[in-house]
């Protein structure tokens, strides 16, 4: 199967983005999930004109007078009399303005005098009113489909009232490990043996992507058990990672193994580096990715096209946030054939730095990183101090 490039990968998948349905759940359990209504508000807000500062109610014309006060309206009790020329009353922030008023001075800017009456003191600035429907009129859209819910979305939910929230049915992404080397991290490796890191660096970057994960074990390399457990795992989750076993090894079997369980590949091959074995494949059940063994690739190439793929099915569009900064010195490569992706670290002085990086196997590398940027095929070298823009990881 022929390469190609990132940028038809990321199509290709994108495109393969199953709809996972949707469930309610309570307002508060929707905190990080994607929104999958609009919501409407049950109220004007505010509800009715409404005092901004702690104050005297009054006419703007009678703000040269000395005022009579003629009651105190707390925040939550309803304002019994009108507002006469001359007159005022003493409002709390949040309480309604009383009728005849047309504006609030603050308890700073006034003086009591020996005869109970009040004085403005300061200089008109401001009504210190907030309207009638001024942020929210009844049934306008507070929240839109495909908005991601955080605390903020939360007080906007509360304040309509919307105590039951249609969110995106999260899906479970499963993970399988490949390779007959591996062992779990809890057991010392023994000679020819590593510790499995992928299973878990993907299980992690599956819960940050807001979703379930589920984790199936290492499969050996043989052909029966990995076929097993690839068909258990598609049947029970909306996508399948698996990693090590697809490139060109004798044991890298994985996408006959694929094709095997019924997965029509779509890609094996992408022009990145790293990450260039990165096999993907649909099921009617289930979207398979082959990632690399290498778990410098199989990060990256989540971030680059599972993680997307996880936003897409949630219902909204995949936006991964990048920052433009300079870069602190020259970068260059030996070969321009791919597309590049370059972890890098920010530097004190807002600037990134290209981390010291043996290659894909390098763990350790990815721990300092805090960000990856890309340089297209065809390009050998960026510049010292050229702006590059920074995807955060
Ligand atoms: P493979 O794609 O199976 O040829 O694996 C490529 C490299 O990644 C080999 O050095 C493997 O030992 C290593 N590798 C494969 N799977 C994992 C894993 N789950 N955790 C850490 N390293 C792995
Ligand atoms: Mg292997």
């Amino acid at each position: 199967m022929e390469i190609i490039s990132f940028e038809k990968a990321y199509e290709i998948v994108l495109s393969s983005a199953l709809n996972t349905g949707t469930e309610t759940v309570s307002f508060l359990e929707s905190l990080n999930r994607i929104l999958a209504e609009d919501v409407t508000s049950d109220i004007d807000m505010p509800p009715f004109n409404k005092a901004t500062v702690d104050g005297f109610a009054c006419r703007k014309d009678d703000l040269g007078y000395e005022l009579e006060i003629v009651e105190t309206i707390p925040a939550g009790t309803w304002p019994v009399k009108m507002v006469l020329r001359k007159q005022c009353s003493r409002i709390m922030t949040g309480a309604a303005v009383p009728d005849g008023a047309d504006m609030v001075f603050m308890v700073e800017d006034s003086i009591i005098l020996p005869s109970g009456k009040v004085k403005f003191k300061g200089s008109f600035t401001k009504e210190n009113i907030a309207l009638k429907r001024e942020d929210i009129k009844t049934g306008d859209v507070v929240l839109k489909k495909g908005k991601i819910i955080r605390p903020q979305e939360i007080a906007v939910l509360s304040s309509v009232g919307h105590t039951s929230v249609i969110v995106s049915r999260k899906p479970v992404v499963g993970v399988i490990s490949s390779g007959d080397e591996l062992v779990e991290p809890e057991i010392k490796p023994g000679v020819s043996q590593i510790r499995n890191t992928n299973a878990y660096q993907l299980l992690a970057q599956i819960l940050r992507s807001g979703v379930s994960g589920k984790y199936f074990g290492i499969a050996g390399d043989d052909k029966e058990a990995t076929y097993e457990l690839m068909k258990q795992a598609i049947t029970e989750c909306d996508v399948v990672l698996i990693t090590g076993g697809v490139s060109m090894g004798d044991f890298d079997f994985i996408p006959g193994v694929m094709e095997r369980a019924g997965v029509k590949i779509l890609f094996s091959r992408v022009n990145v580096q790293p990450g260039k074995p990165t096999t993907f494949g649909i099921h009617s059940d289930a979207i398979v990715f082959g990632l690399p063994g290498n778990p410098v690739s199989s990060f990256i190439q989540f971030e680059l096209l599972v993680r997307p793929l996880i936003c897409k099915m949630m219902g909204y569009e995949p936006d991964p946030i990048t920052i433009k900064l300079p870069l602190k010195v020259a970068f260059s490569r030996r070969s321009a054939d791919r597309q590049a992706f370059i972890p890098v670290r920010f530097t004190p002085d807002g600037m990134v730095l290209p981390v010291e990086y043996h290659g894909s196997a390098h763990i350790s590398a990815l721990s300092v990183a805090d960000g990856i940027i890309s340089l297209p095929p065809g390009e050998k070298s960026i510049k010292k101090g050229e702006m590059v823009s920074v995807r955060q990881i």
